[in-house]
This record gives structure tokens, sequence and C-alpha cells, in this order.
């Protein structure tokens, strides 16, 4: 069958998620090629995935099958076991699914560091078009532009490659410029949000693909980008393939934490059932386990943001629907207006607004990471009072350690150092004790990036650059002034002890609580 000709262009959709598409190398397919490849980097899911379901229509249009190709660097920025881990288990899950559903999937680990280099480019001369995933921070933008150099410049091959935005509900290029506030994104998320809702991803796009027959490889490939599968096959083997690796072996692996999206649908599902109804009261509490934990799945992402939109929706009461949502110009209650529940509106308001704002921010700001992009008045602020004496100073090493004079920080830090997340409530507590304590606001900065990249599952995401930065000023307002802060919002360890419960949480992390499961 000879497909008609046809142009890769952004408007290849006709509806609103025309804006999910950025063309990088525009193009006609390579007909003559022997199949679409999709390029899985970071919305690592078969479901409910824009990426994927694009490079599907292209298949389906040029009569050809589907290759997935997953991987994984070693030399990425803050590489551990507990990344490598989380993303392994995944891998391993979607190698179980493709075996089940007769798919090609591609699943290849680097060891050592670059020996993945080129493999992308050997496919690109077999390919009809490459698609891949576009992602607004850490290493992905860099990956997406070498790729399209390489293309482009080296000729590497005369493919078309479309990167597509899966990130949101709202299409990063639908927003003009940064957002400079929660409630500036709150106003568009409101305008835009009936017609983004219209057109979600479907939920099972491979049901779809027609052309279901497999794709070889030649020896030579294999050889050189040998498949992952045998690393893969269970927990010891993924074990002692990492021990390999010249990772942090330091960062643990969460075994309390799987990888999968088995695990993302089920921490949904628990949440949505069991705990949502709480989540205004008692998300501020760390003894109320009251939030989702869903960040580190949004962040590899394992789920969509509308499948964790639409659970929620599913807990409103009977008679609310989305005729009910209400524009209220950036003021909150925009989903539990109309007889809606609150804690509907105050987790979307998190997982929509919140998390949105950080993806559009680093959209617009390609110095999304520097001291520079913080507003104008932060900078003036604490430029004024960069000198102020500090009456506690840590290095990174105590700061790593836990070892302040403050209980409650050193048990947020050990938090994050044994499960790889922080509280809400206490993350931004830890973040203002780090401003607080370093010689400058600058290294407040350095370390804040480096312990919440290195420790943090959910960390190197926009949403990373959105909190370090908030403890800065970012998407804040000025505040009444104070020595070392100076206009920046301050929080206290007292405070907190007296606002949120948190025995149990201290039981669990305190120094006595480290030290007591040290020597018992
Ligand atoms: C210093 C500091 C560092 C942070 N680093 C990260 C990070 O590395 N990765 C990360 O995902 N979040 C980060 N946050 C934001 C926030 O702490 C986490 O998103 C949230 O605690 C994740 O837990 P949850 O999934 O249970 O959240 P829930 O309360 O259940 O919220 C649901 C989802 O909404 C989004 N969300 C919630 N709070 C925020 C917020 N304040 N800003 C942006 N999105 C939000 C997340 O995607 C989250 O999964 C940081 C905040 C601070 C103050």
């Amino acid at each position: 069958m000879t497909a008609d000709r046809y142009r890769i262009q952004r408007n290849d959709y006709k509806n609103f998620n025309s804006q999910r598409v950025f063309v990088r190398r525009e193009g006609e397919p390579r007909y003559q090629g022997e199949f679409v490849l999709y390029w899985m980097q970071i919305h690592r899911r078969l479901h409910s995935n824009f990426a994927l379901e694009y490079a599907i229509g292209h298949a389906n249009q040029l009569g050809k099958p589907l290759l997935i190709v997953e991987a994984l660097r070693c030399g990425y920025p803050w590489a551990s076991d507990r990344v490598h881990h989380f993303i392994m288990q995944g891998m391993a899950e979607h190698a179980t699914v493709a075996e089940k559903r007769g798919l090609n999937y591609y699943a290849f680990l680097e060891n050592p560091d670059h020996s993945g280099s080129g493999m992308l480019e050997t496919l690109a001369r077999r390919a009809c078009l490459i698609v891949s995933d576009e992602f607004p921070a850490y290493i992905i933008p860099a990956h997406n532009k070498a790729l399209t150099e390489k293309l482009v410049n080296n000729r590497a091959s005369d493919v078309p490659f479309i990167t597509i935005d899966a990130n949101g509900v709202i299409p990063l290029q639908a927003t003009e410029k940064a957002p400079y506030a929660a409630y500036n994104f709150r106003n568009i998320l409101q305008k835009l949000f009936p017609e983004a809702w219209e057109h979600p991803p479907l939920d099972d796009p491979l049901e779809r693909l027609i052309n279901r027959s497999h794709v070889s490889f030649p020896k030579d490939f294999t050889q050189r980008y040998p498949r992952a599968d045998a690393h893969l096959r269970d927990e010891a083997a993924m074990r002692k393939f990492m021990a390999a690796l010249p990772i942090d072996h330091s960062v643990t692996a969460l075994p309390a934490l799987p990888g999968t999206r088995k695990a993302a649908l089920d921490r949904l599902e628990n949440f949505t059932e069991n705990i949502l109804a709480r989540y205004s009261d008692e998300r501020n509490d760390p003894d109320a386990a009251a939030a989702s934990g869903l960040s580190p799945y949004l962040h590899f992402g394992k789920i969509s943001s509308f499948e964790v939109t639409r659970a929620a929706f599913a807990r409103q009461p009977a008679k609310w629907s989305v005729d009910r949502l209400a524009y209220n110009k950036g003021s909150k209650g925009f989903f539990s207006a109309g007889a809606g529940l609150t804690a509907v509106d105050d987790f979307l308001d998190e997982a929509l607004t919140w998390r949105e704002t950080g993806y559009h921010f680093c959209h617009h700001t390609p110095k999304y990471d520097q001291f520079s992009s913080l507003p104008n008045w932060a900078l003036d602020t604490l430029k004024q009072h960069a000198k102020d004496k500090r009456e506690h100073l840590y290095s990174l090493e105590q700061l790593r350690a836990g070892e302040t004079h403050d209980e409650i920080w050193n048990a947020a830090q050990c938090q994050l150092v044994e499960t790889g997340i922080i509280h809400n409530y206490l993350r931004m507590l830890w973040g203002k004790k780090i401003l607080e304590w370093t010689q400058s606001p600058e290294q407040a900065l350095e370390y804040l990036i480096e312990l919440n990249n290195l420790y943090s599952i959910d960390g190197r995401n926009p949403n990373s650059y959105s909190g370090i930065f908030w403890i800065l000023g970012r998407f804040d307002r000025p505040w009444q002034e104070r020595p070392i802060f100076g206009k920046i919002r301050y929080m206290s360890s007292p405070l907190a002890r007296k606002k949120i419960a948190m025995t149990k949480y201290l039981e669990r992390f305190g120094r006595t609580a480290v030290e007591q499961s040290l020597f018992d």
C-alpha cells in the first residue's frame, strides 16, 4: 500500500491539541521507512499519552508499524539507584505489557556512560518519522535539541522529528508568556479548561494501531545496543545491574514506591476514594498523610493529569457536572462552585493550577533554574540583605546529614534521604531554613537544587524549580521586611510546631528515632 503524500506540520490536528505539537524538523515522512519511532523519554506510559497517540496516528496513516524505544542513560545529572530503580521498574512493566500485546518495544539501559551514543541516529535511518516527548526542564530540552541538530546539520537522516506535549491539561503553547503567579495562571486555566477538557488523550491509543508487524534488528545493532530485558527480569537482576553502574549508590532505591503505572493507578484510586475528602483540612499535617503522593508518578509520566482530574471529578456529588465550572478571574473555587466539593477544588488547584504554573513558567523561561530569573522585587530585597548576620551557618555536608540545631528540619531531611519525599508543608519550611542558614541567597539556591534534585524522587521537574524558587520569592509577593529574608516570606519551626500535627512524624523521622533505629 502506498500512503498519500503529506507534510508534517503543526496544524495536523485541527483542534486545540495542535498546540501540543512541536515540529522540530519538518518535511514529509520518509515513506520508504520501516516504522514510526516513538522515543519515550519522560511521558513514560502506554495510556493517556498524546505523544504515543500522535505516533500511532502517523503509523496508521503510513500503514507502518510502531517502534517504541525507552532508554535510560547512566550519566544524567543526579544519577542514583533511586532514579534508576524507579525507571527500570516502569520499563519492566512495559516489557511485560509489550509482550502480551505484541508491541515493538525496545528497552535499552546504558552501561557504560555514552554507550547509547548513535542509537537514535541509527534508528532514524530506518524510520519514517520520529516522535518524542516535549518537556520544559532538566535534560529533555537539551536531548531534543541535540537530536534535531544531528538530524538537520549532520544529515543523519532526512526524517522529520516532532515532540509532543503530553505534560498537562493546558498545552504549553497555549500561553504566550511565563505566568508570574498562581492566580495569573489560574485565570488562564479557567478560560482554557473547558476546551482542553473536550479534547482529552485516548485512554488506550495502542488499540488503534493497525499495522502490527514485527520490527527486527540486525545483529550489529543488538550487539552495540543490547536489549535491557535480562536486567529487567526481576528485582535481583535490576539490583545487580545497578550495582555496577557509575551512579550514586548512597541515594538508595525505594522499595515502598514502585515505579510502575499500576502503582500510580492504585495510589490515585486509594487517594480519591479514601483520602481526598479530608485533603483540605489535613493536607498540611504531616501526621495525617492526607496528600496524594502522586508527584513521582506525574514527574515520570506514569499517569496523566487528565486521568488525575477525571478521578477527582468522579468524587464530586452526583448533581455536579463540568457545566458548573465557575469562571471567577483567577480566584479559587473554579471546580467546586455550583455545589462541588471544596476538597476537589483544593486538590485540583495544586494538581492543575500550581503544577501547570511551573511547567508554563519553565517553557517560557529558558533560565528557569538561574538566580537571575527571580522577580526584580525579590532580587532587590535579597541583595539588600545578603550581608545580614546569620546566626547559624551550615555546610552542604551538614545539611545533607541532617545535622542542624533544628529537630524539625533534621527530621524533614531524614525523611527526604530515607523515603525520597518531604511532606509538602515541611518542604516549604525545609527550604526557608536553607535560605536562613547559608552564606548568601545564591548559595541557598545552589544547596536547595542539589539536595532536592539528588534525593527527591519527584525532583528534576518544573515543580522542583517552582518550589525551590518560591522559597526565594517566585510566584509570591513581598511580605513584612526582616533580617536575611528582606521582604521574602518567612517561616519558623516553632510556629510550624504549633500549627501542624507532627508528633508521629517526629517519632518516625526525628533524630532520636533515627539513632534508635541505628542501634536497636
Ligand atoms: C522547596 C520545595 C521543593 C519542591 N520540590 C518539588 C519537586 O521536586 N517536585 C514536585 O513535584 N514538587 C515539588 N514541590 C512542590 C510540592 O511540595 C510537591 O508537589 C508536593 O508536596 C507533592 O506531594 P503530593 O503529590 O502528595 O501532592 P498533593 O498535595 O497531593 O498535590 C497533587 C499534585 O499537585 C502538584 N503540586 C502540589 N503542590 C504543588 C506545588 N506547591 N507546586 C507545584 N505543584 C504542586 C504535584 O504535581 C502533586 O503531585 C516542592 C515544594 C517546595 C516548597
